[in-house]
């Protein structure tokens, strides 16, 4: 059974990862709006892994005997600067969700709620991949520069993301 204080905890990040899942599609819209479909391709298959994500928190609250509780999501922004600054945005979101990530494993030890602790261990894992692929996007934009070559082909790489 699960404890209040942690099924209250629970659905914020399931909420968190239903934020997540919008951002994404935000961002894929605002791409979309220069013909960077490459990226915006990109951007909706992480949407989809973002609820699938918050179907993850969903999965335990029920198999906990919990009760899932859906909230209200803000509204993410729909503008960036550039492709820089959008994927700037997602490194330091992703940066946001691993800290949270870490605070709900931190209060599950200290609830001591061990099945909890031990279902975050593969978001835990999976918040180290997230990282590291919104930095390597990054880093590529940085080189790009403001060249529209090499970007339209960074776009075309993008387009051939799977899962
Ligand atoms: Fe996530
Ligand atoms: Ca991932």
């Amino acid at each position: 059974m699960l404890k209040k204080t942690m099924e209250k905890a629970l659905n914020e990040q399931m909420m968190a990862e239903m934020y997540s899942s919008n951002l994404y599609v935000a961002m894929a819209a605002y791409f979309d709006a220069q013909t960077l479909e490459g990226f915006s391709h990109w951007l909706k298959v992480q949407a989809k892994e973002e609820m699938a994500h918050g179907m993850k928190f969903y999965g335990h609250i029920k198999d906990r005997l919990g009760r899932v509780s859906i909230g209200a999501i803000d509204a993410p922004p729909a503008e960036w600067k550039s492709p820089l600054a959008a994927f700037e945005a997602v490194y330091a979101h992703e940066c946001k969700v691993s800290a949270l990530i870490e605070r709900l494993l931190a209060l599950a030890v200290k609830e001591k709620d061990p099945a909890a602790a031990e279902f975050l261990q593969w978001f835990i894992k999976e918040q180290v991949e997230e990282e590291a692929q919104a930095d390597a996007i990054v880093q590529k934009l940085k080189m790009i520069g403001a060249a529209a070559a090499p970007l339209i082909v960074f776009d075309a790489m993008l387009a051939k993301r799977e899962g």
